[in-house]
């Protein structure tokens, strides 16, 4: 079961996408839905909206989950995911390791739908993006490996159990993201108890 985090954003499409890969999926509002997961999707949205309403003992799970399971992060997920937001003293998970700048291609108006190249599921892949009021990645750390860029920049990166990008593919109903974050799921869930569902 993969939970999609849904307290505010694009949360409903990843379910959507999720569905379409034969994955059952649970919408996570509390601790206790996020107990029944394998895995999870953080959407897109704004990342100061989640942190009002993530209430502490679910940040603390969360902070958990995520160094230890399988987590795809979307724009503002990917925000909440990195180790450092750049001027910015914003809690965060902290499973990953890059440093992203928020809003980096400026105001709403100069968000943007794009095609992205890039490697998905070991071969190479054309995702469709929207890249809404998104963010950037500055810096990644040793452990991160770019999985697509766009403008010369990284957008797509991977490191250990966490996959997460700048954009959104879910909006423009591009499975090749999801795709590659449940074959994740799947050889964690194998490694760890050798079925998945
Ligand atoms: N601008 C948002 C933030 O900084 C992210 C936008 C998105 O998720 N589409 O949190």
């Amino acid at each position: 079961m993969i939970g999609v985090l849904a307290l505010q954003g694009a949360f409903q499409r990843h379910v959507y996408c999720l569905e379409k890969l034969n994955i059952p999926t649970k919408l996570v509002k509390t601790r206790e839905d996020l107990k029944a997961c394998h895995a999870l999707v953080l959407p897109g949205g704004e990342s100061t909206a989640h942190q009002k309403l993530i209430s502490p003992g679910l940040w603390a799970d969360l902070k958990e989950f995520s160094h230890s399971r399988p987590v795809m992060g979307t724009c503002c997920g990917l925000i909440l995911l990195a180790k450092k937001v750049k001027d910015d003293d914003m809690p965060t998970l902290g499973a990953l390791d890059i440093l992203v700048a928020r809003n980096a291609y400026g105001p709403q108006v100069e968000s943007f739908e794009a095609e992205v190249e890039g490697v998905c599921s070991g071969k190479p892949s054309l995702i469709k993006g929207c890249f809404i009021r998104a963010p950037q990645i500055l810096e990644v750390g040793p452990s991160v490996n770019i999985l697509a860029t766009y403008d010369s920049k990284p957008v797509l990166v991977e490191a250990g159990k966490i996959l997460a990008c700048t954009f959104h593919p879910e909006l423009l109903y591009d499975l090749t993201v999801h795709r590659h974050f449940v074959e994740m799921v799947n050889r964690n869930n194998l490694a760890q108890s050798g079925r998945f569902h």
